[in-house]
């Protein structure tokens, strides 16, 4: 089972991305995430990959999909998974529909979290983020237990450089440019589901889920 979760900064991938995988089971692959881990640990590819981040722009596209391949080729996505930030072009749409195809896999869904530009902005703009476990909260819709400190280690939360004003401009500029072609792409596939984003967060998730087909919520990773 391959769920792709689609949607623009701040909707809400993330979040909803947890609760999709205590559901179901599905492994969680956050392009995103995998980027920033390499951005901590220092590699290469982290800081051939932060230039673009620090910026608000996609990481090109043969880096990106060479990442998710290696990615999908690990034991533990070998049934499916939950992806979350891929794809983001049309390229690596058609990517990700060869690899799956080399496995006589498909794209089963793809999961549109919906939510207008104006409103991403005012999400993006309030949102901090733990540096150590990378846990997400925002200072209206979502605070901390304790102001200013990850509920999970205490640790002070910092902003991300690419929450910031110009680069969530950037941002939204990528996705309407890039990333939007692809609502078209799966629309014409069969498989884009849309889901009202502009809501609150458990609403979400409870249409979410039960846009899922049967399997997913009945076994997890079949
Ligand atoms: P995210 O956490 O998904 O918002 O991703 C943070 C940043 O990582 C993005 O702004 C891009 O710079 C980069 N990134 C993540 N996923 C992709 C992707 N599929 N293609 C290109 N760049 C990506």
């Amino acid at each position: 089972m391959h769920v792709i979760l689609l949607g623009p900064p701040g909707a809400g991938k993330g979040t909803q991305a947890g609760q999709i995988v205590a559901a179901t089971g599905l492994v969680h692959v956050a392009t995103g995430d995998m980027f920033r881990e390499n951005v901590r640990g220092g590699t290469e590819l982290g800081l051939l990959a932060k230039q673009f981040m620090d910026r608000g722009e996609l990481v090109p596209d043969e880096v990106t999909i060479g990442m998710l391949r290696e990615r999908m080729d690990r034991p533990d996505a070998a049934a499916g998974a939950l992806l979350d930030g891929f794809p983001r072009t049309v390229q690596q749409a058609h990517a990700l529909d060869a690899a799956l195809a080399e496995r006589d896999q498909l794209v089963d869904i793809v999961l549109l979290i919906d939510v207008p530009a104006d409103a991403v902005r005012a999400r993006l703009g309030g949102r901090w983020t733990c540096p150590n476990d990378g846990a997400v909260y925002h200072q209206t819709n979502n605070p901390p237990q304790v102001a200013g400190h990850c509920d999970k280690d205490g640790a002070e939360l910092i902003q991300r450089d690419d929450d910031q004003p110009a680069a969530i401009d950037r941002r939204l500029i990528a996705y309407e440019e890039q990333t939007l072609p692809l609502i078209a792409f799966y629309d014409q596939a069969g498989t884009l589901v849309r889901i009202d984003g502009a809501r609150a967060l458990n609403d979400v998730t409870t249409d979410l889920l039960a846009a899922l087909p049967g399997p997913a919520l009945a076994g997890g990773n079949h």
